[in-house]
């Protein structure tokens, strides 16, 4: 008897521990919650499915946060991300959420599992975090555009970051997640802290505000670019979506050079190479007070308003709606 005992606990380990090690994969349904007003168990499985796409969410400890809440925040990051990349940058992504005290969506990062061949965010979620500051919440959309992008040396993250801090407000603005007015609000005050500072161009930056806004100042003009080069009928975005179909996701060991060749041979531009050589290996210089006035956007202590007259009015509108 003790030796089948023994036999039986061994296979109940070792039953254990091909589970705990077992990559995550898709089951077909979840477990953890019964009713939409229940919060969800330790340990429960939530999967979305997008097209052919499919997001996974992996809940680590107990929130109070009901499942249609959260539904609806992995929903609308989702569809903001699909606004830019007409998809999901990559065909599975795994969000691990790590339930912590408090009630605001914390710190997330990005990878690729190689070896299983997913995209993974890990994000901290406060565990009474209400619907109204998941709404407000720009994180996983950060985290899930990252995944559509090179994971970059780390002179060229200003690139990743650029791209990601540029787009997310342009996506939810696309899905009615924040106004067109908040988010010209955000970039106004932010990009000052993306200029030139004596450091001979992006590449050599060590500056946090250089990296994120300086990269969304590149994403800017080379959306404006591309857009007056291609009668407005395609921006940045598109540049994106050429990167992630030749291969260049986050899956991809492809460097910056890589990515910003296959945006402009996607839509026959030079636009990507040109900026990155004018801002990333120069200093590069740029008029900020003159470049909102040719947007038509007009700010006055923090309230922001539209000329229409203005000579990119139109495309400020394109980028702004997507068409
Ligand atoms: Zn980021």
């Amino acid at each position: 008897m003790p030796l089948i005992k023994n036999f039986v606990a061994a296979i109940c380990a070792l039953a254990a521990l091909l589970f705990l090690a077992a990559p995550l994969t898709w089951a077909g349904g979840y477990s953890g919650w019964t009713a939409d007003d229940l919060a969800p168990a330790a340990g429960a499985q939530m999967p979305f499915t997008y097209g052919t796409d499919r997001v996974i969410v992996v809940l680590n400890g107990k929130i109070n946060i009901s499942r249609a809440d959260l539904k609806a925040y992995i929903d609308d990051a989702a569809r903001a991300v699909i606004k830019i990349y007409g998809r999901l940058p990559v065909p599975l992504t795994i969000v691990r959420i790590d339930a912590t005290e408090g009630n605001h969506v914390g710190f997330a990062t990005s990878t690729f599992d190689d070896e299983n061949d997913y995209g993974l965010i890990e994000l901290s979620l406060g565990r009474n975090t209400s619907r109204a500051s998941l709404n407000k919440s720009w994180t996983l959309t950060h985290e899930l555009l990252h995944l559509g992008f090179p994971i970059v040396e780390k002179s060229k993250r200003w690139l990743a970051e650029g791209i990601a801090t540029y787009e997310e407000p342009i996506g939810r603005v696309r899905t009615g997640m924040t106004s067109a007015r908040q988010m010209w609000a955000e970039l106004i005050e932010n990009a000052p802290a993306g200029l030139p500072q004596s450091d001979g161009g992006l590449n050599y930056t060590r500056s946090w505000g250089r990296v994120y806004w300086g990269g969304a100042l590149y994403c800017l003009l080379a959306d404006i670019e591309i857009r007056k080069q291609t009668k407005n009928r395609f921006g940045l975005e598109h540049a994106l979506r050429g990167i992630a179909r030749s291969g260049g996701t986050a899956a991809s060991d492809w460097n910056a050079h890589q990515a910003i060749s296959a945006g402009d041979q996607a839509l026959n531009l030079t636009v990507l190479q040109d900026l990155y050589t004018k801002m990333a290996l120069n200093p590069g210089s740029i008029n900020l007070p003159q470049l909102w006035n040719k947007l038509g956007i007009v700010e006055n202590n923090g309230v922001i308003s539209f000329d229409d007259s203005a000579p990119l009015a139109a495309i400020r509108k394109a980028i702004e709606s997507g068409s």
